[in-house]
């Protein structure tokens, strides 16, 4: 049987001429960027044109790149080194209720800590409030950090407006662009934010490098000390390897990303319409219009997602729920509970990322094994038998 990823928001596999790139530099160009003799000097060179490369994709100036691990650690470093920067101006945070746990959490730590946070509304989509942001802003805000797209249902977030109104009031911006870097163009000229996220890994690119996007002229302080490393601001010997394979995968990515994008977009709407067909008590959490194109969530009402994805993992095929389901409780995520759906779609909802190896055929193959699938879980659902009881009399 063959295999059927629809994960990619989660990760996505290296592509292969992301492979090919980074492989010499495990064994023949292994110097470190900082060392002054011709190994060093060579790794450095080839480091900084990969740094030129990602600027250029993205509208930014080298000097604004800053390597770090991944997203996690972009997101840690832009918050609490913006937030630690300015404690003299004040301790306010706002961010949304649908954040990445990179963000979330870091903002709940520093609500221990004594620092106040805004997690501002969403609608249906997940959308945030611009009026209710206008308000939530106070003279002792220091940053707002709201994410580009959401990892769970795809949703597009209206930076530039969010940009305007903070840039009325002299507030920091930062958003996570994780799930939006080589999926739109991101063009951050145009976008105006201070501060901004992304990670390899999404986007076939290799796990454990990301990027912090740094406004000239905005100041942070570093979360990792050490070396002299990118610009004093984060310590620790520079992953030459990962960052010229970041600068590959995201080449990769700009040289199609039309055709991939509108390809995608045409697989994510056939499945939800033809879901939509064959099956009833549907939520669409995705945006219609404002959403990356691959990812399309889907909450089956009276089911839990748990057991629908295990369905679908013993027919091959890989998907996502969007609750973080910890052991025992049956909790929907954060970000479902966030956009108001009954208890029980909350439950039963299910994210499709979809990505370079998907095809039609394997969109028909839902389709065709997915209805059957939701039939029977329901036919043994307690919540569904009183439903169908209460509509019938
Ligand atoms: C995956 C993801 C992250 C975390 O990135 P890592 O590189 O895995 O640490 C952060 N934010 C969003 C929106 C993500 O999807």
């Amino acid at each position: 049987m063959e295999r059927i990823y629809m994960d990619h928001n989660a990760t996505t596999p290296v592509h292969p001429e992301v492979l090919a790139t980074i492989l010499p530099y495990y064994n023949e160009k292994f110097g470190n960027a900082s060392s002054v003799h011709t190994f060093g000097r060579e790794a450095r060179a080839d480091m900084e044109e990969a740094r030129e490369k990602i600027a250029d994709f993205i509208g930014a100036q080298p000097r604004e790149i800053i390597f770090t691990s991944g997203g996690t650690e972009s997101d840690n470093m832009a918050i609490l080194g913006a937030v630690s920067k300015n404690v003299k101006k004040g301790k306010h945070i706002i961010t949304s209720s649908i954040e990445h746990h990179a963000v979330l959490n870091t903002c709940k730590y520093l609500e221990n800590k004594g620092h106040e946070v805004t997690y501002l509304n969403v609608d249906k989509y997940g959308v945030i409030n611009l009026d209710q942001l206008r308000d939530s802003i106070k003279d002792d805000t220091v940053l707002i950090t709201i994410m580009h797209a959401n990892n769970e249902n795809g949703t597009i977030e209206p930076i530039e407006e969010i940009v305007k109104i903070a840039a009325e009031k002299g507030v920091l911006v930062h958003s996570d662009a994780v799930q939006t870097l080589g999926k739109v163009p991101i063009n951050l000229k145009e976008l105006g934010v201070d501060l901004m996220t992304f990670s390899a890994h999404k986007i076939y690119g290799p796990k454990g490098i990301g990027i912090l996007y740094i406004r000239r002229g905005t100041r942070i302080d570093p979360l990792i000390r050490g070396g002299h490393h990118e610009r004093n601001l984060r310590g620790g010997t520079e992953n030459v390897p990962a960052i010229v394979g970041f600068a590959k995968a995201l080449e990769v990515a700009n040289s199609d990303m039309d055709e991939e994008q509108s390809r995608l977009w045409k697989l994510t709407e056939k499945l939800k319409n033809g879901l939509l067909d064959q099956i009833d008590d549907l939520f669409i959490n995705s945006h219609p219009e404002n959403r990356v194109p691959g990812t399309m969530n889907i909450s089956f009402d009276y089911l839990e997602g748990e057991s629908i994805i295990l369905s679908l993992d013993m027919k091959g095929v890989g998907v996502s729920t969007g609750s973080a389901c910890t052991s025992g409780t049956l909790e929907p995520s954060h970000v479902l509970s966030a956009l108001g759906l009954p208890i029980a779609a909350a439950q039963g909802a299910i994210r499709f990322s979809l990505g370079r190896s998907n095809t039609e055929e394997h969109v028909d193959y839902i389709l065709q094994e997915l209805p059957p699938i939701i039939k029977r879980l329901r036919d043994m659902s307690p919540l569904y038998a009183d439903k169908m009881k209460n509509k019938s009399c």
